[in-house]
């Protein structure tokens, strides 16, 4: 899913892996043709926390990785989104809630893994739709924090994020994107 390029992107030349900077682990691949260094960056996504009532909005996952398990909606940030429009935009796309941003939860990364998640607090509009599985959701729930301990989250992200949101540790998944 994050794999390193094997090809060049300017010339289509075969990239080699090389050690770039002081750490003798970290490669990138570049192109003995053409010299072009392929950047590995880190992928962002970004997620809502939508509280109602003192329940969390959830949503089960129609897709690997964390197929079957629960997340907060959220999902890949394109170039010149911002992550806060991505947000709302997955939210909306995986289950039909129209939200807006009311703050910051937290900023997730671990290290050796390729995803940053930055993760926001939500309300619902008055208009939205009541959310239903759409797009990669199987199922959405609304959660307490002692409901959310007997299902499976997705995430060291999702467990890590609840425990911002409500300021109690979740059992954390062997997962740690
Ligand atoms: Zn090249």
């Amino acid at each position: 899913m994050y794999a390193h390029p094997v090809f060049c992107t300017q010339c289509g030349q075969r990239l080699e892996e090389r050690t770039l900077g002081l750490d003798p682990g970290k490669t990138v691949p570049v192109c003995a043709s053409c010299g072009t260094v392929h950047w590995i960056d880190p992928k962002v996504a970004a997620g809502c926390l939508i509280l109602r009532d003192g329940k969390v909005l959830l949503v089960k996952r129609a897709i690997e990785p964390g197929y079957g398990k629960w997340v907060f909606p959220g999902g890949h940030v394109d170039r010149g989104e911002t992550p806060e429009a991505a947000a709302l935009r997955e939210t909306r796309e995986e289950c039909g809630a129209v939200a807006t941003i009311d703050g910051l939860v937290g900023l997730y990364s671990y290290p050796g893994r390729p995803v940053i998640v930055v993760v926001y607090r939500g309300t619902l509009l008055p208009e939205s739709p009541e959310p239903f599985p759409a797009d990669e959701t199987l199922e959405v729930g609304w959660f307490t924090p002692g409901q959310i301990d007997g299902i499976d989250l997705a995430f060291r992200s999702t467990a890590d994020a609840l425990a911002a949101l409500f300021g109690r540790p979740f059992r954390t998944p062997p997962s740690e994107l």
